[in-house]
């Protein structure tokens, strides 16, 4: 049986909202659609939030719009209120993305709630997405690590995801929202959760603020994860958590699976020529690694 993990291509949001360069909607809507036209099944294309406080999200609804619906593609909306998820659902996206946090610290800084009150809204998110008919899922951020507080009892992180399993979505995912953590945590983690949620799966979201990135998606994959959010480029950070570098880049995560046997769907040519054209519009060299190296063999299309 061939191995397969999914990738879940973040950069339309994640990657893009802590730049500085603010791209036109229709460089956001090129952007997704180079990443189709690359094998990528699900997109996060936007976040609904306040626009004053991530001016790069504020075109939110317009992306939606001008993107319409693309045929076998789950376009996810992050959402971090039911404000957020009542914008999103309007305009029509696939999923709603919502964000449980596991420290109370993180959690008021990046959308005003504690971690329990960010549990409960998330749940609260994903019954309002299958009350539409749409499907959701939860993020639990800081996972691994806090900013401010430290080091995250992996217990708490356990309980958080078993009482947001309860509430309906399709997978719960592990974010290290600072880029902090280490292979054999994220071992243990991902099999906890797992075994704590099955049959639900696990997706894993990774920040490479300290080289860690590919060999933490490296431990995910082994240890069962069955999705990986990247981001083209390797592009990314966060606005409320200092320091913080971009995702796992998608060719660098596509390079790594492809090369190890496991399927992920995505063409590397294609996506180091968008990757190459995302750099020539946010005008500068981006950091992740394959599209500077190239692919080896060389010409092969992994
Ligand atoms: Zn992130």
């Amino acid at each position: 049986m061939t191995r397969a993990v999914e990738l879940v291509e973040v950069g339309p949001r994640d990657g893009l909202q802590n730049e500085s360069v603010l791209l036109s909607t229709a460089n956001k809507v090129e952007l997704i659609r180079r990443c189709v036209a690359a094998g990528a099944r699900r997109i996060e294309v936007a976040s609904f939030v306040n626009p004053r406080k991530v001016p790069q999200m504020a075109d939110a609804e317009a992306v939606v719009e001008e993107l319409g619906e693309l045929e076998g593609v789950t376009r996810i909306g992050l959402v971090l209120n039911l404000r957020g998820a009542e914008r999103a659902l309007a305009c029509g996206v696939d999923q709603l993305g919502a964000v449980a946090v596991a420290s109370d610290s993180f959690g008021i800084r990046n959308q005003g709630q504690t971690s329990t009150q960010s549990v409960e809204e998330a749940a609260r998110i994903v019954a309002l997405a299958r009350a539409a008919g749409r499907s959701a899922q939860v993020t639990i951020a800081t996972a691994f690590g806090c900013p401010f507080e430290g080091a995250v009892d992996p217990a708490h992180v356990v309980q958080m995801a078993r009482r947001l399993a309860q509430a309906g979505p399709v997978e719960i995912a592990l974010a290290d929202t600072i880029g902090v953590a280490v292979p054999a945590e994220v071992t243990a983690l991902v099999a906890a959760v797992r075994a704590a949620i099955a049959p639900l799966p696990v997706r894993v979201h990774f920040h490479d603020t300290r080289n860690t990135g590919l060999a933490n998606v490296w431990a995910a994959v082994e240890a069962g994860a069955a999705t990986v959010d990247a981001s083209l480029g390797g592009l990314g950070g966060c606005p409320f958590a200092p320091g913080a570098a971009g995702n796992v880049g998608t060719e660098d995560v596509a390079y790594l699976l492809a090369r190890s046997g496991v399927e992920t769907g995505l063409d590397l040519a294609k996506l180091i020529a968008a990757s190459q054209w995302l750099s020539g519009v946010m005008g500068k060299a981006l950091p992740a690694s394959v599209s500077r190296a190239g692919p080896f063999p060389s010409g092969e299309q992994g």
